[in-house]
């Protein structure tokens, strides 16, 4: 018989081996915890190096209050922490850090070292730790702060190792923490390297504002509003920075969140900042957002899981509404909003055939892009006119194996079946977003901006192919600014955009020029169609080139060139869309998957009407 007891009590490093499984995920997450430790220690200047993506080294200094001699080595133990002592205290954070096992999560995985100073007597203490064990500790001379390398991370977790993405992911992710927490902290100075090379550099700021024009680009700023409002009653405020709706992203990237100063991404969040923008943005479009939830500290549980940006909230509902409501109260009055409202057929001011630079800023004032002019539209019709000529008419839906039909038949049939849209009887617009025709006893709805979004994205993919995108130089070059990801993401395409008739020149840090658009985009707001662009880039990763991802890329553009929704149409345009639809393939469905028609059969109209 086995008297042994086969439950055992588990070794201390192994322990924290499991625990690193939760801590630490990948070279931004032992960044993130470095990083809020730092702040913690009350630093104003942090500095973070890296040297292949954070896999090889990770070093964080910063000129905060040090730990003495004691606290170096306690601060590896498993669950020591300055910051909490008993349970209540949970419930009244103001700490980033309060679980006690970052350090020794990362000292368990890496090559570790830590050295800190206390005191103003230029005397601090190091230690090296190698996968849980210490290997050395000396007295060295340093000022007061603190300095923590992990290199080779998951160096004794090979399985871990290899889920480490390539260099430039890995830098992404680093530089996403970096900029979370420089977001949440503008007094503080944070740098940023990586290889030797900076990646950022962010000075001291007064405010929000100057961190936001400092790490989104300046331009960015000059179209967000500044959000204050308190519910003391309540015990909730909310502060931030508001992208007025046309400042749209085609992902949810832009939307930084933080409750009490921390970053998080939770979804009762991200529902209400959505709910706020309600009937401002385009479906599938997301605003720019920088926004701070002040709320008392026992009306929110953050310590639902150690990395994941989740919380529990008490009164979901009312924080749900309290943002949302404080949302539509600042978007409504505002000059630029209500676009649904606004008078379509008012004259564009920039309508005007030549390209012009324009000042983002004053330029969303006066027209939300939503309602792009006719005019651009117009041409890349006339575009498509040259371009298709008879010869090139799609054989698609024909039966061309038909020997009962001579070859006049078959041509006629062809001729016939393309001229299926021009053919249709119009009969008006619906809400200034769908056209109205009648197909033999059939009704018809149409979805124009589908429609001719399917149009011009068809055009484009053979003008591609064939190597005939026209080229527009831009009369003033349009400057652009750009978060450090997407940034990254544009350089490593800039020759692929050229292919497709895009002169992008890099102008600094993340600064770029546009100066050539191509010719059927002439008049479209071209820098926010490549700040699209880069995000599609930044999005689908960045391996291989752009011509990989150039159906999403071509959908953008032709997102950028055609009719809106809630766009009137006389019927001369109207029938210029149907006759353009039957020169496209595929014509059933918009790039992006949605139907371009409907049809309602008479049965089913003399059904609603109890006729049969
Ligand atoms: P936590 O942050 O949850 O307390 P950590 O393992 O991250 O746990 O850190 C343990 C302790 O080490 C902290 O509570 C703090 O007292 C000390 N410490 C860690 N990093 C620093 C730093 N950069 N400056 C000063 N003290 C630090
Ligand atoms: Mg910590």
């Amino acid at each position: 018989m086995d008297n042994h007891s086969r439950i055992k009590i588990l070794e201390e490093s192994l322990c924290n081996q499991i625990a690193a499984g939760e801590v630490v995920e990948r070279p931004a997450s032992v960044v993130k915890e470095l990083l809020e430790n730092s702040i913690d220690a009350g630093a104003d200047e942090i500095i973070v190096e890296l040297e292949s993506g954070g896999s090889r080294l990770i070093r964080v200094s910063d000129n905060g209050q040090g730990m003495n001699r004691q606290d170096v080595f306690l601060c590896l133990e498993r669950h020591s922490t300055s910051k909490i002592r008993k349970a209540e205290d949970l419930f009244a954070l103001t700490t980033l850090g309060f679980r006690g096992e970052a350090l020794a999560s990362i000292a368990s995985v890496s090559r570790f070292r830590l050295r800190s100073c206390a005191a103003d007597d230029g005397l601090g203490q190091e230690i090296l730790v190698e996968g849980g064990t210490v290997r050395k500790a000396e007295e060295v001379g340093m000022a007061r702060g603190t300095l923590v390398e992990a290199r080779n991370l998951f160096f004794n977790l090979p399985a871990r190792r290899k889920f480490l993405r390539r260099e430039q992911t890995e830098l992404g992710h680093c530089a996403d923490v970096v900029t979370k927490q420089a977001l949440s902290h503008p007094a503080i100075s944070f740098r940023l390297r990586h290889n030797g090379r900076s990646i950022l550099e962010l000075r001291r700021e007064k405010g929000l504002a100057e961190r936001v024009a400092a790490l989104l680009g300046r331009s960015l700023l000059s179209e967000m509003q500044v959000l204050e409002i308190n519910d003391e009653a309540a015990g909730i405020g909310l502060h931030g920075l508001l992208g007025q709706p046309t400042l749209n992203r085609s992902a949810s990237s832009h939307i930084y969140t933080f409750i009490n100063g921390r970053y998080i991404r939770d979804r009762v969040v991200q529902h209400s900042i959505m709910d706020g923008y309600r009937h401002l943005l385009m479906k599938g479009r997301f605003p720019v957002v920088v926004l701070f939830l002040e709320i008392a500290p026992d009306k929110v549980d953050v310590n639902v899981h150690p990395t994941k940006h989740e919380v529990r909230f008490r009164e979901q509902a009312m924080v749900h509404d309290f943002i949302a409501a404080s949302l539509q109260h600042q978007l409504k009055p505002a000059a630029w909003v209500n676009p649904v409202t606004q008078d379509l057929s008012a004259e564009h001011p920039h309508s005007a055939s030549a390209p012009v630079s324009r000042n983002i800023a004053e330029n969303q004032v006066q027209t939300p892009l939503i309602h792009e002019p006719f005019a651009p539209v117009y041409r890349s019709s006339v575009a498509l006119e040259n371009e298709t000529a008879p010869a090139e008419v799609s054989f698609d839906g024909i039966n061309c194996s038909s020997t009962t039909s001579g070859a006049a038949e078959v041509r006629e049939q062809i001729a016939e079946q393309n001229r299926y849209f021009s053919n249709l009887r119009y009969l008006g617009q619906y809400r200034n977003s769908y056209l109205l025709c009648q197909d033999g006893d059939d009704l018809l709805l149409i979805d124009q901006h589908a429609a001719h979004e399917r149009i011009g994205f068809e055009s484009l993919k053979k003008s591609f192919a064939r190597g005939e995108i026209e080229q527009q130089c831009l009369l003033f070059p349009e400057m652009l600014d750009l978060d450090f990801r997407s940034a990254q993401a544009l350089t490593e395409h800039l020759e692929d955009l050229a292919r497709l008739g895009f002169d992008v020149e890099p102008f600094g840090g993340k600064s770029f020029a546009l100066k050539a658009v191509p010719q059927l985009l002439a008049a479209g707001d071209n820098a926010r169609l490549i700040v699209d662009i880069a995000l599609e880039l930044e999005q689908t990763g960045s391996s291989g080139g752009l011509i990989d991802k150039l159906d999403a890329v071509l959908i953008l553009m032709a997102c950028h060139s055609v009719i809106r929704a809630n766009q009137a149409l006389d019927p001369r345009e109207a029938r210029a869309l149907l006759e353009q639809l039957d020169r496209v393939d595929f014509k059933a469905n918009c790039p992006h998957g949605r139907p371009v028609l409907q049809r309602l059969r008479l049965a089913e109209i003399e059904r609603m009407f109890r006729r049969q």
